[in-house]
Order: structure tokens, then sequence, then C-alpha cells
């Protein structure tokens, strides 16, 4: 039979239309929600995620503010760029593309970002919100994970969630976020010894680690939820996850694919994040 599969593509979809109708609410009374895009150099995978973030912002009926910086840019000139963003009325959300060149610390200008604006919640204070429970606007791959349980009708609360990976942006606000919904909660990571020991026993599995197709169907409870948030490019050019999906699917209660899955809800995610921005910013 086979596990559930959990369509990201499709409820993204939905999630575009939802956030259309509440786009058309705001322009009625005069605020068009707007996000600022910042891509600085021209690194192709970069390109390719920021077309996709545009493309969903017309589908849903925000405007967007394109800003492409040569490479040479230097980080004081990106950082006065951001403060110009951060003062300018129109611009609801800010989103800058990683990676940065290396002659830049990510870490810095992010935290330059407004956290009112900061729709993809990399900010610390958008960050310490998290961790405290009052979600300012929360990363958009792991809040997209939870709609994605939570549409699916995948059961949180009093569960043993296990969550593969401890990045900022990915890992540990899904492990936060988790937590919040009543889930009992084990982070992984490279140094875990008897990984497959421990992701045997998970209701949930979120897999952020970026190892191409290293879950394999002897680590996954039978039943389980699995959430493959990793996107490896292979060497014949297709795009797999970090689970090995057919064998994971047989086993599994749902599960999702790559691509198709976590990748378009991430992007309906930061759409709603900046509705929620333009909302809060309107009021
Ligand atoms: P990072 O490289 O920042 O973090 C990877 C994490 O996985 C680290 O905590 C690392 O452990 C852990 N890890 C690596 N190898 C293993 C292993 N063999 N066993 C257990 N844990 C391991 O990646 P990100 O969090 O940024 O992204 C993770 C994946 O998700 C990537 O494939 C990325 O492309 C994808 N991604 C997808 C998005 C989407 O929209 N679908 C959005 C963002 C990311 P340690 O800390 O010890 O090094």
């Amino acid at each position: 039979m086979g596990a559930i599969v959990i369509d990201g593509a499709a409820m993204a979809r939905q999630v575009l239309c939802e956030q259309k109708d509440a786009a058309q609410r705001l322009a009625a009374r005069g605020f068009v929600p707007g996000l600022a895009v910042v891509l600085v150099g021209d690194d192709p995978a970069s390109a390719v995620y920021v077309r996709a973030k545009e493309r969903a912002c017309r589908e849903a009926g925000v405007s967007t503010f394109d800003y492409r910086l040569p490479a040479t840019t230097t980080e004081t000139e990106l950082l006065q760029k951001i403060d110009a963003l951060n003062s300018d009325s129109q611009v609801h959300g800010i989103l800058v593309q990683l990676p940065l060149p290396a002659h830049m610390k990510a870490v810095s200008v992010l935290q330059r970002i407004d956290p009112a604006k900061d729709v993809d919640g990399f900010t610390w204070r958008s960050l310490g919100a998290l961790l405290d429970g009052h979600a300012l606007l929360a990363p958009c791959t792991p809040s997209g994970c939870m709609l994605m349980l939570e549409r699916a009708g995948v059961p949180v609360a009093g569960k043993h969630a296990v969550v593969i990976g401890r990045s900022s942006i990915v890992g540990k606000p899904a492990a936060l976020m988790l937590l919040e919904r009543n889930a009992t909660v084990t982070i992984c990571h490279s140094r875990t010894p008897e990984l497959a020991t421990i992701t045997r026993e998970a209701d949930i599995l979120i897999c952020a680690a970026g190892k191409p197709r290293m879950v394999t169907a002897d680590m996954v409870k039978p039943g389980a939820a699995v959430i493959d948030v990793g996107i490896n490019r292979m060497p014949d050019g297709k795009l797999c996850g970090d689970v090995d999906y057919d064998a994971v699917q047989a086993r599994a209660g749902w599960i999702t694919p790559v691509p198709g899955g976590v990748g378009p809800m991430t992007v309906a995610m930061v759409i709603a994040n900046v509705i929620t921005a333009a909302e809060r910013l309107a009021a």
C-alpha cells in the first residue's frame, strides 16, 4: 500500500491562493504587500530560487522589488541598501538570498534587516522569539514542514519527533516548532552515534542533513511521517532528497517527495510571511 504522499506543490498552490485573498484585502485598504529581493553575485542556483519566489509573489498579488547587485558589492554598500529597504514603506519583507560572496559576513548582513520585515525569519530577534514561543516571522522551511504535517492530518502532540540536522535555518527551528506543538523532540547531527536506533523510534522524522538518500527504509518506524527537507543535486543533474524515497515510501505512513515537497512549501511560506508582515505594518 505505501505511505500517503504529501504533495507539497499542490499544498503550496493552496497556500498561495489563501495568501492572494489576504493580499487583496490589504490592497483594498491601500496597502499593496511588497517583497524586496536582494541577490548579490551571479550564483545560478540562487537565481533559480529568486525567480521561484518572484513567481510566487506574482501569483499571490505581492509586488516585488528586485535588486541584483554585482559580486564586487562591498558589505558596507549592501548594509546601506538594507537600511534603505528597512525605511521604505512600500517594502514589507526583505529577503537577502544566500549564499553571499565570500568577502561578506552573512551573519552581520542578515542581522541588519528590520525584524518586522525579516520574512526569512533568520534574525536573532526572530529566532529568539521562536525560542520563547512567540514567533514574529518564523523561518520558512520549518514552518512549511509544520503546515504540511498539520494539513496532512499527522498527529504531533505527544509523539516522538526526530530531526536530523541542527542548522539555525532548518533543524533547530524545526525542533522548536515541534516542541511548541507538544512533541517530544530529539535532534541528531553528524556526531550522533547509532543514528538508526534513534530514527527508528520516530513517529515524525524530519531529515535536513543534505546527504542524498541517507535515510534508508530500515531507519524508519513503520507508519511514521517522513518529511524530507534535503535538496541534493546528483551527477546526472537530477534532484534527490535525504530519503531513499521508494523504499521508505513502502514503509512510512506519510512521506514528502523531492522535488515537489518541502521546496514549494518553503516558497509559499515566504509569501505568507510577507502578508503577515504587511498586515502588522498596516495595522
Ligand atoms: P547545513 O549543512 O547547515 O546542516 C546540515 C546538518 O545536517 C548539520 O547539522 C549536520 O551536522 C547534519 N548532518 C550532516 N550529515 C549528517 C549525517 N550523516 N548524520 C546526521 N546528521 C548529519 O544544511 P541546512 O540545514 O541549511 O540544509 C539541510 C538540507 O536541506 C540541504 O540539503 C539543503 O539544500 C536543504 N534545504 C532545503 C530547503 C527547502 O526549501 N527544501 C531550504 C533549506 C535547506 P553537524 O551540525 O554536526 O555538522
